[in-house]
């Protein structure tokens, strides 16, 4: 007998959101392998974070299914409460708590022993190069330092996924591809699967293992940043390409 399939890490079916009767997330459904980094793309207004807030349980869909793992988070009747769903968030602010020191902040999701948490803040403060700011307050960091602390934050409590939203938008255009890149690299040594929301079609070449390409609530395209490139599904999706730098 061949193993059972192994069930995507995340898996999103037909999911829906009204407001005032019109359906900002129109009907998507799409799915997420472990450890692969995909990236929901499209202009201001599509529906992006929408969509990564019912996943993260602090909005509701009006249809529709989210399972992690094969188990069903929300549907018809279910909700499971979003501290439940061991889905990390990141969003473009950092949202660190200013009266926590870097390693506090790391720490903050954490639960275990002292001495476990204290391992794994010191491995993850590490790897983002942070290890001597452990005992700041985050307003004394910069801004791509800030980032990395809410990087780690959001990793330290190994989540199943993890959803960011726009989270380099915030930070100096200089710096947003050595960022990008050293985010990108820390994502694949944890292994997450990561839903990671852009309007930038840059970024998203960048760092996508798989694109889906969101236009008035719907995908309009899904597939590997080449693919999206090299043959776009019409000529809006072309245009939308056309001014990468
Ligand atoms: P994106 O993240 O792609 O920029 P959003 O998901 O934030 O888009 O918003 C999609 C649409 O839904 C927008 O037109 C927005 O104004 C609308 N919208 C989002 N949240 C609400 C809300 N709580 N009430 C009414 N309309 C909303
Ligand atoms: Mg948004």
């Amino acid at each position: 007998m061949s193993p059972a399939p192994v069930p995507p890490r995340l898996e999103v079916r037909h999911l829906t959101r009204r407001f005032a009767a019109q359906a900002v997330v129109d009907d998507i459904s799409f799915e997420i392998p472990a450890g692969q980094v995909t990236c929901l793309l499209g202009p201001s207004g599509c529906g992006k974070s929408t969509t990564l807030r019912m996943i993260a349980g602090v909005d509701v869909q009006d249809a529709g299914e989210i399972h992690v793992d094969g188990t069903l988070i929300c549907g018809p009747g279910l909700t499971v409460p979003p501290e439940q769903r061991a889905i990390g968030l990141m969003f473009q602010d950092f949202a660190l708590f200013p009266h926590l020191t870097v390693a506090e902040n790391v720490a903050f999701g954490l639960s275990g022993t002292a001495r476990e948490k204290n391992a794994r803040v010191a491995e993850l403060l590490e790897r983002v190069h942070l290890s001597r700011h452990r005992g700041s307050y985050p307003h004394a960091l910069s801004g791509g330092e800030q980032q990395r602390v809410a990087l780690a934050r959001a990793l330290a409590p190994r989540p199943r996924i993890l959803l960011m939203d726009e989270p380099f938008s915030g930070l100096d255009e200089r710096l947003r591809d050595d960022i990008r890149d050293e985010t990108l690299a820390l994502l694949k040594e944890e292994g997450t699967a990561v839903l990671l929301v852009t309007h930038e079609p840059h970024e998203a070449m960048r760092m996508a293992d798989e694109i889906l390409l969101m236009r008035a609530g719907s995908i309009v395209q899904r597939g590997a940043p080449y693919n999206l490139y090299n043959a776009p599904v019409d000529r809006r999706a072309a245009a939308f390409f056309s001014d990468l730098n």
